[in-house]
């Protein structure tokens, strides 16, 4: 499989590149030259299969001419291995004919694991069979620094700096990053703001002279590999409920547009999925882009969603190319207005198909706390803030009682206790068994000044299994 850029300039990658690559050097994402297409048949005879194997069936076009069959699978086994939950993404019926599809039960409760549990696996495999070690380095504000980290805790060929905020980010977030130890394992809280530790991120990969030639690893969610990963659990959660001989919808809370642009792609490769719900809170550009073609940038909304608080949908760019009949001039034009002005629309007709792709929906904090309780009374049920967004969201935007309706259950309610608290049923989630010690495990973190050359400094000092690089 070759993928190629979304501004159409960069030189075609196999998956093995694409995934050390990051974004392209015209500035685009990589996206696959041509996505693969499963009939109704193929995908009936997966029905069944146990999560890793389907995993294999989806993915293996995506890999195929870098990774081998027996390594593939090896890798997956490996990966959903890992789950504290048998069918790795169980179903939770809370109404009639409404789903939670559970992401949660992952080494840390949300579904970042899906995606960063293979990531880790795959870059390993691809740099050992290089004879190559790479440094990532990451930003986060809670859930990606913990689950990059819990995923690449085994890599013997990466080293992992995570920067967050220094007393900005929840106890439960920071425990589950600086609790995991090993010489790979470089957690930095900044003395300074999550912003602050982006920053130094994208300074860091613009240039790289600190890291004496070794190379700089990107695992945000434009990193192709994440979203190829998310893409299974669709077809997952389709076989379970009937499909593909009978369609289901899928409601999803979004932030960067990763997670609902999977479902996209698994409508797209065969999938009967009769409706996509983007589901945001009140940080909601997709929402107004869906509902008025008004792409414009506003201002950080702190909400108690935080894992969805965003500016701009970095995946997004993805579902331009797309409804640009792939035409990577054209993307790169609006890329750079929206860069100049902080706005951008489309014309009608690409926006009217937009509207035939995706509902929408943008849920404040008094409707998700409402969404908490209304479901905690009708079924006993403790929703996360984010799939209480979904959940909002589907029953507004439901075209048909029909239709099993899917809400992707982003996290596990324990790691947003703010929201839990403020929804007035007074049930506090407790951990689940494998995080009951997180409170008494012992914790390694390096607090750092806001800035550029110590931190630099820092990653060249301990970049090759805590030695320098
Ligand atoms: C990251 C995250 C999201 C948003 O996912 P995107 O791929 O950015 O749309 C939603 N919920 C939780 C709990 C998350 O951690």
């Amino acid at each position: 499989m070759r993928y190629i850029s979304t501004r159409g300039q960069a030189p075609a990658l196999n998956f093995e590149d694409v995934l050390l690559a990051g974004l392209a050097s015209d500035g685009g994402l990589y996206v696959p030259e041509n996505l693969p297409r499963f009939t109704v048949e193929e995908i009936a005879s997966w029905a069944g299969l146990p999560y890793h194997e389907l995993a294999f069936r989806v993915m293996r076009p995506f890999v195929t001419g870098s990774i081998s069959d027996a390594d593939f699978k090896r890798i997956l086994e490996e990966t959903y291995g890992v789950f504290a939950h048998n069918a790795v993404a169980p179903l939770r019926q809370l109404n009639g004919n409404e789903w939670v599809l559970e992401l949660f039960h992952g080494p840390t409760l949300a579904f970042k694991d899906f995606a960063l549990q293979l990531l880790g696996r795959l870059l390993d495999h691809v740099l050992s069979k290089r004879g190559e070690r790479v440094v990532i380095m990451g930003a986060t504000s809670g859930d990606t620094g913990s689950a990059a980290i819990e995923g690449c805790k085994a890599c013997e060929h990466v080293d992992i700096f995570i920067m967050h905020p220094h007393n900005r980010v929840s106890e439960v977030q920071r425990r589950q990053m600086t609790t995991i130890l090993g010489d790979n394992i470089h957690n930095i809280a900044i003395e300074g703001n999550f912003d602050d530790c982006q920053e130094m991120v994208k300074a860091s990969f613009a240039d790289q002279g600190f890291l004496k030639g070794t190379r700089l690893v990107a695992v945000n969610s434009i990193n192709w590999a994440r979203i190829m990963a998310q893409i299974v659990y669709y077809f997952h959660a389709a076989l379970q409920l009937g499909g593909p001989a009978r369609s289901v919808a899928f409601s999803v809370p979004t932030g960067n547009f990763g997670d609902i642009f999977a479902g996209y792609l698994a409508r797209n490769m065969g999938l009967p999925i009769s409706q996509l719900i983007v589901a945001t809170n009140r940080n909601d550009i997709l929402h107004r882009f869906m509902s008025g073609n008004r792409y414009d940038k506003d201002t950080l909304h702190p909400t108690l969603s935080p894992s969805m608080d965003i500016m701009v949908s970095s995946n997004f760019e993805r579902l331009l190319f797309d409804l640009h009949g792939r035409n990577g001039a054209e993307v790169a034009r609006l890329m750079d207005g929206f860069k100049a002005s902080g706005k951008l629309a489309v014309e009608d007709d690409r926006w009217t198909e937009a509207r035939r792709l995706f509902d929408s929906l943008a849920v404040d904090d008094a409707q998700t706390c409402a969404t908490i309780a209304e479901v905690h009374a009708e079924c006993g049920e403790l929703l996360d803030p984010h799939t209480a967004i979904g959940v909002r969201a589907a029953r507004e935007c439901r075209r048909s009682l029909a239709t099993p309706m899917v809400v992707l259950g982003t996290a596990h309610p324990v790691k947003f206790p703010e929201a839990v608290e403020k929804a007035g049923i007074g049930a506090a989630p407790a951990l689940p068994p494998h995080l009951a010690d997180l409170f008494e495990r012992a914790e390694r973190c390096t607090v750092l000044a806001n800035d550029l050359k110590t931190v630099q400094g820092f990653v060249a000092q301990h970049g090759n299994r805590g030695k320098p690089l």
